[in-house]
Protein backbone atom coordinates (compact mmCIF):
# COMPACT_ATOMS: atom_id res chain seq x y z
CA UNK A 1 0.00 0.00 0.00
CA UNK A 2 1.07 3.12 -1.21
CA UNK A 3 -0.36 6.59 0.57
CA UNK A 4 -0.94 9.26 -1.99
CA UNK A 5 -1.78 12.50 -1.60
CA UNK A 6 -2.68 12.46 -5.41
CA UNK A 7 -6.34 10.62 -5.71
CA UNK A 8 -6.13 8.81 -9.07
CA UNK A 9 -9.17 8.25 -11.21
CA UNK A 10 -10.31 4.54 -11.35
CA UNK A 11 -7.50 3.71 -8.82
CA UNK A 12 -7.56 1.51 -5.73
CA UNK A 13 -4.58 2.63 -4.44
CA UNK A 14 -4.54 0.04 -1.71
CA UNK A 15 -3.64 -2.40 -4.35
CA UNK A 16 -1.67 -0.22 -6.57
CA UNK A 17 2.16 0.08 -6.37
CA UNK A 18 3.75 3.82 -6.40
CA UNK A 19 2.70 5.04 -9.50
CA UNK A 20 5.91 6.26 -12.28
CA UNK A 21 6.19 9.41 -13.19
CA UNK A 22 6.35 10.27 -16.70
CA UNK A 23 8.71 12.57 -17.93
CA UNK A 24 7.88 13.29 -21.64
CA UNK A 25 5.87 10.89 -24.79
CA UNK A 26 6.87 11.05 -28.03
CA UNK A 27 4.67 9.19 -31.09
CA UNK A 28 3.40 5.83 -29.24
CA UNK A 29 5.76 6.13 -26.41
CA UNK A 30 5.76 7.36 -23.02
CA UNK A 31 8.99 7.97 -21.43
CA UNK A 32 9.13 6.77 -17.51
CA UNK A 33 11.47 9.06 -14.88
CA UNK A 34 13.94 5.81 -15.11
CA UNK A 35 14.11 6.12 -18.74
CA UNK A 36 11.86 3.44 -19.80
CA UNK A 37 10.05 3.47 -22.78
CA UNK A 38 6.46 2.50 -22.54
CA UNK A 39 3.86 1.76 -25.51
CA UNK A 40 1.27 3.73 -25.43
CA UNK A 41 -1.10 0.73 -26.84
CA UNK A 42 -4.13 2.26 -25.69
CA UNK A 43 -3.69 5.83 -26.79
CA UNK A 44 -3.75 7.06 -23.21
CA UNK A 45 -7.43 6.40 -22.55
CA UNK A 46 -8.19 6.48 -26.38
CA UNK A 47 -7.24 10.43 -26.48
CA UNK A 48 -4.59 10.49 -28.78
CA UNK A 49 -4.79 9.29 -32.50
CA UNK A 50 -1.94 10.44 -34.53
CA UNK A 51 0.63 10.33 -31.44
CA UNK A 52 1.93 11.92 -28.76
CA UNK A 53 3.59 15.67 -29.46
CA UNK A 54 2.09 15.63 -33.19
CA UNK A 55 4.44 18.51 -33.90
CA UNK A 56 1.75 20.34 -35.97
CA UNK A 57 -0.53 20.47 -33.22
CA UNK A 58 2.41 21.38 -30.78
CA UNK A 59 3.36 24.65 -32.60
CA UNK A 60 -0.46 25.21 -33.08
CA UNK A 61 -0.67 25.84 -29.51
CA UNK A 62 2.73 27.43 -28.67
CA UNK A 63 2.03 30.10 -31.42
CA UNK A 64 -2.23 30.29 -30.04
CA UNK A 65 -0.28 31.04 -26.42
CA UNK A 66 1.25 34.24 -28.12
CA UNK A 67 -2.39 35.54 -28.44
CA UNK A 68 -4.72 34.15 -26.08
CA UNK A 69 -5.04 32.67 -22.60
CA UNK A 70 -8.68 32.20 -21.33
CA UNK A 71 -11.83 34.09 -22.75
CA UNK A 72 -15.32 34.65 -21.72
CA UNK A 73 -17.27 32.90 -24.49
CA UNK A 74 -20.64 34.84 -23.77
CA UNK A 75 -20.11 38.80 -25.23
CA UNK A 76 -17.47 37.13 -27.16
CA UNK A 77 -16.25 35.01 -29.69
CA UNK A 78 -12.72 34.36 -30.98
CA UNK A 79 -11.18 33.31 -34.38
CA UNK A 80 -9.92 29.36 -33.15
CA UNK A 81 -13.56 28.70 -31.93
CA UNK A 82 -15.14 29.84 -35.22
CA UNK A 83 -12.71 28.34 -37.49
CA UNK A 84 -13.09 24.96 -35.36
CA UNK A 85 -16.53 25.02 -35.80
CA UNK A 86 -16.65 25.32 -39.19
CA UNK A 87 -14.45 22.44 -39.82
CA UNK A 88 -16.36 20.50 -37.36
CA UNK A 89 -19.42 21.19 -39.53
CA UNK A 90 -17.53 19.89 -42.66
CA UNK A 91 -16.16 17.38 -41.09
CA UNK A 92 -19.26 15.47 -39.32
CA UNK A 93 -22.38 13.53 -41.13
CA UNK A 94 -24.43 16.18 -42.81
CA UNK A 95 -26.87 17.93 -41.35
CA UNK A 96 -25.31 19.05 -38.47
CA UNK A 97 -25.28 22.95 -38.50
CA UNK A 98 -24.42 24.22 -34.66
CA UNK A 99 -21.63 23.55 -32.53
CA UNK A 100 -21.41 23.61 -29.00
CA UNK A 101 -18.05 23.85 -27.28
CA UNK A 102 -17.84 22.35 -23.58
CA UNK A 103 -14.46 20.59 -22.22
CA UNK A 104 -14.93 16.87 -21.43
CA UNK A 105 -16.57 14.08 -23.29
CA UNK A 106 -19.17 13.73 -20.02
CA UNK A 107 -19.75 17.58 -20.56
CA UNK A 108 -20.81 17.25 -24.64
CA UNK A 109 -23.14 14.38 -23.50
CA UNK A 110 -24.39 16.56 -20.74
CA UNK A 111 -25.32 19.53 -22.90
CA UNK A 112 -26.65 16.59 -25.96
CA UNK A 113 -29.36 15.46 -23.01
CA UNK A 114 -30.17 19.35 -22.34
CA UNK A 115 -30.51 19.95 -25.78
CA UNK A 116 -33.22 17.12 -26.52
CA UNK A 117 -34.97 18.12 -23.46
CA UNK A 118 -34.72 21.84 -24.30
CA UNK A 119 -35.79 20.77 -27.81
CA UNK A 120 -39.31 19.35 -26.38
CA UNK A 121 -39.84 21.78 -23.66
CA UNK A 122 -39.40 24.97 -25.61
CA UNK A 123 -42.24 23.09 -28.15
CA UNK A 124 -44.55 22.24 -25.40
CA UNK A 125 -44.40 19.03 -25.76
CA UNK A 126 -44.48 16.35 -23.34
CA UNK A 127 -41.29 14.11 -24.00
CA UNK A 128 -38.11 13.97 -21.10
CA UNK A 129 -37.43 10.03 -21.15
CA UNK A 130 -33.99 9.24 -22.77
CA UNK A 131 -33.71 5.61 -24.34
CA UNK A 132 -30.10 4.29 -24.03
CA UNK A 133 -28.31 1.13 -24.64
CA UNK A 134 -27.28 -1.85 -22.48
CA UNK A 135 -23.70 -1.89 -21.60
CA UNK A 136 -23.60 2.01 -22.47
CA UNK A 137 -21.10 4.54 -21.54
CA UNK A 138 -21.42 7.91 -21.47
CA UNK A 139 -19.27 9.35 -18.70
CA UNK A 140 -18.91 9.51 -15.05
CA UNK A 141 -21.15 12.73 -13.79
CA UNK A 142 -24.09 11.68 -11.96
CA UNK A 143 -25.85 12.73 -15.74
CA UNK A 144 -24.02 10.31 -17.67
CA UNK A 145 -23.80 7.91 -15.27
CA UNK A 146 -27.48 8.16 -15.24
CA UNK A 147 -27.64 6.81 -18.89
CA UNK A 148 -24.65 4.55 -18.28
CA UNK A 149 -25.05 0.27 -17.13
CA UNK A 150 -25.32 -0.34 -13.99
CA UNK A 151 -23.17 -1.65 -12.16
CA UNK A 152 -19.96 -1.53 -9.43
CA UNK A 153 -18.73 1.25 -10.87
CA UNK A 154 -22.15 3.74 -9.79
CA UNK A 155 -23.57 1.68 -7.05
CA UNK A 156 -23.00 3.37 -4.53
CA UNK A 157 -24.50 6.72 -6.46
CA UNK A 158 -27.32 4.82 -7.76
CA UNK A 159 -29.85 6.63 -5.31
CA UNK A 160 -28.51 10.24 -6.80
CA UNK A 161 -28.85 8.72 -10.80
CA UNK A 162 -32.71 9.53 -12.73
CA UNK A 163 -34.55 6.97 -14.33
CA UNK A 164 -34.10 5.80 -18.09
CA UNK A 165 -35.12 3.00 -20.57
CA UNK A 166 -32.82 0.42 -21.41
CA UNK A 167 -32.99 -1.56 -24.56
CA UNK A 168 -30.66 -4.54 -24.77
CA UNK A 169 -27.33 -4.69 -26.75
CA UNK A 170 -28.22 -5.83 -30.53
CA UNK A 171 -25.96 -9.61 -29.95
CA UNK A 172 -25.72 -11.19 -33.29
CA UNK A 173 -28.60 -11.99 -34.79
CA UNK A 174 -30.96 -10.86 -31.86
CA UNK A 175 -30.90 -7.71 -33.28
CA UNK A 176 -34.71 -8.04 -33.97
CA UNK A 177 -35.27 -8.06 -29.64
CA UNK A 178 -33.28 -4.75 -29.35
CA UNK A 179 -35.27 -2.92 -32.36
CA UNK A 180 -39.25 -4.26 -31.13
CA UNK A 181 -37.58 -2.56 -27.51
CA UNK A 182 -36.90 0.52 -28.71
CA UNK A 183 -40.08 0.37 -30.87
CA UNK A 184 -42.37 -0.39 -27.46
CA UNK A 185 -40.72 2.52 -25.79
CA UNK A 186 -41.21 5.22 -28.51
CA UNK A 187 -44.59 4.08 -29.00
CA UNK A 188 -45.29 5.78 -25.00
CA UNK A 189 -45.17 8.96 -26.81
CA UNK A 190 -42.49 9.95 -23.91
CA UNK A 191 -39.89 9.60 -25.45
CA UNK A 192 -37.48 12.56 -26.12
CA UNK A 193 -34.03 10.87 -27.66
CA UNK A 194 -32.30 7.59 -28.03
CA UNK A 195 -28.80 8.20 -26.22
CA UNK A 196 -26.12 5.45 -27.74
CA UNK A 197 -22.51 4.85 -28.53
CA UNK A 198 -22.54 4.25 -32.75
CA UNK A 199 -21.08 0.80 -33.36
CA UNK A 200 -18.63 -0.15 -30.75
CA UNK A 201 -19.67 -0.02 -26.88
CA UNK A 202 -16.07 1.57 -25.54
CA UNK A 203 -15.76 1.15 -21.57
CA UNK A 204 -18.73 -1.52 -21.72
CA UNK A 205 -15.85 -3.93 -23.10
CA UNK A 206 -15.50 -2.89 -26.84
CA UNK A 207 -18.46 -4.76 -27.92
CA UNK A 208 -19.15 -4.02 -31.37
CA UNK A 209 -22.89 -4.63 -33.49
CA UNK A 210 -23.83 -4.10 -36.83
CA UNK A 211 -24.14 -0.87 -39.12
CA UNK A 212 -27.74 -1.73 -39.82
CA UNK A 213 -29.02 -1.70 -36.26
CA UNK A 214 -28.06 2.06 -36.64
CA UNK A 215 -29.75 1.84 -39.43
CA UNK A 216 -33.16 0.99 -37.85
CA UNK A 217 -32.50 2.87 -34.69
CA UNK A 218 -32.66 6.41 -37.14
CA UNK A 219 -35.89 5.07 -38.95
CA UNK A 220 -37.39 3.95 -35.46
CA UNK A 221 -36.94 7.63 -34.55
CA UNK A 222 -37.76 9.31 -37.22
CA UNK A 223 -40.98 7.74 -37.14
CA UNK A 224 -41.69 8.81 -34.07
CA UNK A 225 -40.36 11.55 -33.97
CA UNK A 226 -37.47 11.33 -31.35
CA UNK A 227 -34.02 12.37 -31.81
CA UNK A 228 -30.82 10.17 -32.25
CA UNK A 229 -27.97 11.12 -29.94
CA UNK A 230 -24.98 9.85 -31.26
CA UNK A 231 -21.88 9.74 -28.42
CA UNK A 232 -18.81 9.92 -30.86
CA UNK A 233 -16.81 10.43 -27.73
CA UNK A 234 -14.42 7.55 -28.40
CA UNK A 235 -15.63 6.44 -31.90
CA UNK A 236 -15.02 10.23 -33.30
CA UNK A 237 -11.72 10.80 -35.31
CA UNK A 238 -10.87 7.52 -37.11
CA UNK A 239 -11.20 4.57 -34.69
CA UNK A 240 -13.39 2.88 -36.49
CA UNK A 241 -12.13 2.91 -39.77
CA UNK A 242 -14.28 6.04 -40.98
CA UNK A 243 -13.68 9.83 -39.51
CA UNK A 244 -17.03 9.21 -37.47
CA UNK A 245 -18.36 5.78 -36.66
CA UNK A 246 -22.08 7.23 -37.82
CA UNK A 247 -20.47 7.22 -41.82
CA UNK A 248 -20.59 3.41 -41.76
CA UNK A 249 -24.70 2.95 -41.59
CA UNK A 250 -24.54 6.24 -43.88
CA UNK A 251 -26.76 7.82 -40.23
CA UNK A 252 -26.78 11.48 -39.58
CA UNK A 253 -27.92 11.78 -35.52
CA UNK A 254 -29.83 14.72 -34.78
CA UNK A 255 -26.88 15.46 -32.24
CA UNK A 256 -23.53 14.53 -31.69
CA UNK A 257 -20.89 14.34 -29.35
CA UNK A 258 -17.12 14.91 -29.63
CA UNK A 259 -14.40 15.36 -27.34
CA UNK A 260 -11.43 12.50 -27.04
CA UNK A 261 -9.44 12.75 -30.34
CA UNK A 262 -10.86 16.34 -30.70
CA UNK A 263 -7.34 18.06 -30.48
CA UNK A 264 -5.59 14.82 -31.50
CA UNK A 265 -5.63 14.42 -27.77
CA UNK A 266 -3.57 16.98 -26.93
CA UNK A 267 -6.02 19.19 -24.68
CA UNK A 268 -8.95 18.81 -23.36
CA UNK A 269 -12.01 19.88 -25.47
CA UNK A 270 -15.21 19.03 -26.29
CA UNK A 271 -18.30 19.17 -28.91
CA UNK A 272 -21.70 18.87 -29.26
CA UNK A 273 -23.08 19.69 -32.48
CA UNK A 274 -26.84 20.01 -33.75
CA UNK A 275 -29.42 20.52 -36.16
CA UNK A 276 -31.06 23.46 -37.35
CA UNK A 277 -34.35 22.65 -35.85
CA UNK A 278 -32.59 22.01 -32.15
CA UNK A 279 -30.93 25.28 -32.88
CA UNK A 280 -33.69 26.93 -33.80
CA UNK A 281 -36.18 25.57 -31.01
CA UNK A 282 -34.20 28.22 -28.88
CA UNK A 283 -34.24 30.95 -30.67
CA UNK A 284 -37.05 33.02 -29.46
CA UNK A 285 -37.29 36.90 -27.99
CA UNK A 286 -38.92 34.73 -25.27
CA UNK A 287 -35.38 34.77 -22.91
CA UNK A 288 -36.64 31.24 -21.00
CA UNK A 289 -36.21 29.44 -24.30
CA UNK A 290 -32.45 30.48 -23.93
CA UNK A 291 -30.24 27.04 -23.98
CA UNK A 292 -28.81 27.66 -20.26
CA UNK A 293 -25.37 25.69 -20.53
CA UNK A 294 -21.63 26.91 -19.61
CA UNK A 295 -18.87 25.96 -18.28
CA UNK A 296 -15.68 28.42 -16.91
CA UNK A 297 -13.54 27.09 -20.27
CA UNK A 298 -16.01 26.73 -22.90
CA UNK A 299 -14.11 27.02 -26.26
CA UNK A 300 -10.39 27.54 -24.65
CA UNK A 301 -8.83 29.08 -27.42
CA UNK A 302 -5.73 27.32 -26.96
CA UNK A 303 -7.26 23.96 -26.95
CA UNK A 304 -9.24 25.04 -30.06
CA UNK A 305 -6.25 25.98 -31.88
CA UNK A 306 -5.00 22.41 -31.04
CA UNK A 307 -8.68 21.53 -32.61
CA UNK A 308 -8.10 23.56 -35.61
CA UNK A 309 -4.30 22.22 -36.28
CA UNK A 310 -5.93 18.49 -35.59
CA UNK A 311 -7.93 19.35 -38.63
CA UNK A 312 -5.08 20.04 -40.46
CA UNK A 313 -3.09 17.22 -39.88
CA UNK A 314 -6.72 15.37 -41.31
CA UNK A 315 -6.45 17.69 -44.44
CA UNK A 316 -3.16 17.02 -44.95
CA UNK A 317 -1.18 14.29 -43.34
CA UNK A 318 -3.12 10.99 -45.15
CA UNK A 319 -4.31 10.13 -42.20
CA UNK A 320 -7.37 7.72 -43.49
CA UNK A 321 -4.76 6.26 -45.70
CA UNK A 322 -2.78 5.61 -42.12
CA UNK A 323 -5.76 4.08 -40.27
CA UNK A 324 -6.86 1.53 -43.34
CA UNK A 325 -3.00 1.00 -43.07
CA UNK A 326 -2.74 -0.06 -39.33
CA UNK A 327 -6.38 -1.86 -39.97
CA UNK A 328 -4.63 -3.98 -42.22
CA UNK A 329 -2.00 -4.80 -39.97
CA UNK A 330 -4.27 -5.70 -37.32
CA UNK A 331 -6.02 -7.78 -39.68
CA UNK A 332 -2.34 -9.93 -40.61
CA UNK A 333 -1.95 -10.22 -36.69
CA UNK A 334 -5.58 -10.72 -35.34
CA UNK A 335 -5.82 -14.50 -37.30
CA UNK A 336 -3.62 -15.95 -34.76
CA UNK A 337 -5.98 -15.64 -32.01
CA UNK A 338 -9.32 -16.94 -34.47
CA UNK A 339 -9.13 -20.40 -33.02
CA UNK A 340 -7.34 -20.34 -30.08
CA UNK A 341 -9.29 -21.63 -27.27
CA UNK A 342 -7.80 -19.23 -24.81
CA UNK A 343 -9.81 -16.28 -26.62
CA UNK A 344 -12.84 -15.88 -27.75
CA UNK A 345 -15.17 -12.95 -29.40
CA UNK A 346 -11.92 -11.86 -31.55
CA UNK A 347 -13.07 -8.66 -32.93
CA UNK A 348 -12.01 -5.50 -35.24
CA UNK A 349 -13.44 -2.60 -35.83
CA UNK A 350 -11.26 -0.35 -37.64
CA UNK A 351 -8.11 0.50 -35.84
CA UNK A 352 -9.28 -1.14 -32.26
CA UNK A 353 -9.40 -4.83 -31.98
CA UNK A 354 -10.64 -6.88 -28.91
CA UNK A 355 -10.62 -10.21 -27.90
CA UNK A 356 -12.09 -12.02 -24.37
CA UNK A 357 -9.80 -14.06 -22.33
CA UNK A 358 -11.13 -16.99 -21.68
CA UNK A 359 -11.57 -17.50 -17.81
CA UNK A 360 -14.42 -18.08 -15.51
CA UNK A 361 -14.36 -15.33 -13.41
CA UNK A 362 -15.09 -12.36 -15.44
CA UNK A 363 -16.19 -8.62 -14.67
CA UNK A 364 -14.47 -6.09 -13.88
CA UNK A 365 -13.60 -6.69 -10.27
CA UNK A 366 -12.02 -10.37 -10.91
CA UNK A 367 -8.31 -10.13 -10.53
CA UNK A 368 -7.26 -10.58 -13.94
CA UNK A 369 -7.58 -7.31 -15.35
CA UNK A 370 -5.01 -5.89 -12.55
CA UNK A 371 -3.03 -9.12 -13.06
CA UNK A 372 -3.16 -8.40 -16.64
CA UNK A 373 -2.08 -4.89 -16.57
CA UNK A 374 1.57 -5.45 -14.25
CA UNK A 375 2.44 -8.69 -17.05
CA UNK A 376 1.66 -5.78 -19.97
CA UNK A 377 3.60 -2.96 -17.97
CA UNK A 378 6.39 -5.07 -17.35
CA UNK A 379 6.88 -5.72 -21.58
CA UNK A 380 6.75 -2.41 -21.36
CA UNK A 381 2.99 -2.19 -22.69
CA UNK A 382 0.14 0.47 -21.66
CA UNK A 383 -2.57 -2.02 -22.55
CA UNK A 384 -5.41 -2.12 -19.81
CA UNK A 385 -7.93 -4.44 -20.14
CA UNK A 386 -11.54 -4.24 -19.21
CA UNK A 387 -12.38 -7.25 -17.01
CA UNK A 388 -11.25 -9.65 -19.26
CA UNK A 389 -11.52 -8.03 -22.16
CA UNK A 390 -8.13 -7.41 -23.60
CA UNK A 391 -7.95 -4.40 -26.57
CA UNK A 392 -5.52 -2.45 -28.69
CA UNK A 393 -6.45 1.24 -29.47
CA UNK A 394 -3.02 2.44 -30.37
CA UNK A 395 -2.58 6.16 -31.73
CA UNK A 396 -2.02 5.85 -35.41
CA UNK A 397 1.66 6.60 -36.06
CA UNK A 398 2.47 3.15 -33.91
CA UNK A 399 4.85 0.65 -36.40
CA UNK A 400 4.46 -2.85 -37.64
CA UNK A 401 7.42 -4.21 -35.22
CA UNK A 402 5.73 -2.10 -32.12
CA UNK A 403 2.39 -3.45 -32.69
CA UNK A 404 3.92 -7.27 -33.44
CA UNK A 405 5.82 -6.35 -29.39
CA UNK A 406 1.88 -5.82 -28.78
CA UNK A 407 0.63 -8.81 -29.93
CA UNK A 408 3.24 -11.18 -29.04
CA UNK A 409 2.54 -9.69 -25.28
CA UNK A 410 -0.86 -10.16 -25.71
CA UNK A 411 0.24 -13.92 -26.20
CA UNK A 412 2.45 -14.58 -23.45
CA UNK A 413 0.47 -12.63 -20.99
CA UNK A 414 -2.41 -14.98 -21.77
CA UNK A 415 -0.46 -17.78 -21.27
CA UNK A 416 0.51 -16.93 -17.68
CA UNK A 417 -2.66 -16.29 -16.96
CA UNK A 418 -4.21 -19.37 -17.81
CA UNK A 419 -1.14 -21.24 -16.73
CA UNK A 420 -0.72 -23.15 -19.89
CA UNK A 421 0.22 -22.45 -24.14
CA UNK A 422 -1.95 -22.51 -26.84
C1 LIG B 1 -14.67 8.56 -22.46
C2 LIG B 1 -16.09 8.62 -22.88
C3 LIG B 1 -16.96 9.59 -22.36
C4 LIG B 1 -16.54 10.54 -21.26
O1 LIG B 1 -15.54 11.41 -21.67
P1 LIG B 1 -14.68 12.19 -20.55
O2 LIG B 1 -13.84 13.13 -21.34
O3 LIG B 1 -13.90 11.14 -19.82
O4 LIG B 1 -15.66 12.88 -19.67
C5 LIG B 1 -18.24 9.65 -22.85
N1 LIG B 1 -18.67 8.79 -23.79
C6 LIG B 1 -17.87 7.84 -24.31
C7 LIG B 1 -18.40 6.94 -25.37
C8 LIG B 1 -16.56 7.71 -23.86
O5 LIG B 1 -15.79 6.73 -24.34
Amino acid sequence: MTPSIIWHPFTQHALEPRMKRIVSTEGAYLVDEDGNRILDAISSWWVITHGHRHPVIMQAIRAATEAYDQIIFAEYSHEPAERLAEGLIAAVPPGLRHVFFSDSGSTSVEVALKMALGYFHNRDERRDRIVVMEHGYHGDTIGTMSAGERGVFNAAYAPLLYGVDQIPFPEPGLEQHTLDALEAFCRTGHIAAILLEPLVLGAGGMKTYAPDVLKSVRAIANYYGCLVIADEVMTGWGRTGTMFACEHADVSPDILCTSKGLTGGALPLAATLCTSDIYDAHLSTDRRKTFFHSSSYTANPIACAAGVANLEVWKHEGVSARIQALGNLHGQHLPRFEDDDRFSGVRRIGTIVALDLNVTASGYLADVGPRMRRLFRERGLLIRPLGNVIYLMPPYCISMPELSHAYDAIDEVASIILGRPR
